[in-house]
């Protein structure tokens, strides 16, 4: 396919609006030592305004080291207040919320964020504890990390004799769903994403993906099957296509084409409506190097219209998908029937 400069230009001229499902810059600063406002360099603050980022979801991340017996409840909550404390004073960066502009500001706070756990095991299924968490903002519940825990099993340990949900990550999932939380099936092992897409169809919730790519094209077991993105999909939720190059191609090595190649995959296989993207900056990944920090979002939104993707389409892969299921009406049940599909 030839290049097409002159939509490149337009993209350019008039940025799409960029809602990032998935960036580490609370772990890259609470245990990696990095400034809140810089991280790595890969999500800086100053440069998001100028580069049309308008949402990001700040996961929640307490590495297991966070103390000897494993990250505590009250290792999450000191997250929450250093997070929030950074958030208040770091423009353009809104408190946590949907549709939230903060009051008496001295700038204008126009990146909406969301917070996020990934590995909630401290989580207990009690509604006013996860409502608690709800009401502050945290919006994705990730229930595993890189290994299984007391709520299930992760993609990243060997399947051994675990199922997929435990007693307890079923009434979690169950308790989260009912309060309007979406579940992320981003690092739950196969086992644990079937069931919660399973038990999706049946309670009419969303189930989203943060920041996970397609297996069919990158054989890792962090990738889906296209079986559960068709489920993610029909759940009304979206897929955060993920930048790290391993989780792109095969060989382990990628580039922007691999990115581009996932969207169009996954289009393909759940619809446009269910693409977002969740690059996973800050979090220790080797991100394809003409996507190398947040400045080059638009990149991608040139290439897609250049891969044949209207700019309708682009708009929803950028933004307009994650921030219907972040912000949607009713929080994250599906709408009736007869309205459509969200
Ligand atoms: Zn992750």
């Amino acid at each position: 396919m030839g290049t097409l400069p002159l939509r490149g230009v337009e993209a350019a001229e008039r940025p799409f609006a960029v809602v990032d499902l998935h960036v580490d810059l609370v772990y890259r600063h609470l245990y990696k030592g990095q400034p809140f406002a810089s991280g790595l360099g890969e999500f800086r603050a100053a440069a998001l305004e100028g580069v049309g980022v308008v949402g990001v979801v700040l996961p929640l991340f307490v590495p297991e080291w966070a103390s000897p017996i494993g990250a505590r409840r009250q290792d999450y909550e000191g997250a929450y207040a250093a997070a929030y404390e950074r958030i208040l004073e770091t423009p353009p960066y809104a408190l946590p919320g949907c549709g939230v502009h903060q009051a008496g500001a001295a700038r204008s706070r126009p990146v909406q964020t969301w917070f996020a756990f990934e590995g909630a095991a401290h989580l207990e299924p009690k509604t006013e504890e996860l409502a608690s968490w709800i009401l502050r903002g945290v919006r994705s519940f990730g229930l595993v990390h890189t290994k299984h825990n007391a709520l299930g099993s992760s993609s990243g340990s060997s399947p051994g004799s675990r199922p997929g949900l435990t007693p307890k990550g079923r009434e979690v999932v169950e308790k989260i769903q009912g309060l309007g939380g979406l579940v992320d099936v981003s690092h739950a092992s196969d086992a644990a994403t079937d069931e919660i897409l399973d038990r999706a169809a049946e309670s009419r919730s969303i189930v989203i993906a943060t920041h996970s790519n397609a297996r069919a094209l990158a054989a890792h077991p962090r990738n889906l099957t296209d079986a559960q993105i068709r489920a993610i999909g029909r759940s009304g939720g979206v897929i955060g296509v993920n930048f790290h190059q391993p989780f792109l191609s095969g060989s382990g090595r990628a580039s922007l084409k691999d990115v581009v190649a996932q969207v169009l995959h996954i289009r393909r296989v759940a619809g446009v409506e269910h693409v977002a993207i969740g690059s996973d900056f800050e979090g220790g990944i080797r991100p394809v190097p003409e996507l190398a920090d947040a400045s080059r979002y638009q990149a991608l939104a040139a290439a897609l219209l250049e891969a044949g993707l209207t700019r309708r389409e682009v708009s929803l892969v950028m933004g307009e998908n994650a921030l219907r299921v972040l912000c949607g009406p009713f929080f994250s049940r599906r709408g009736d029937d007869r309205n459509g599909p969200p």
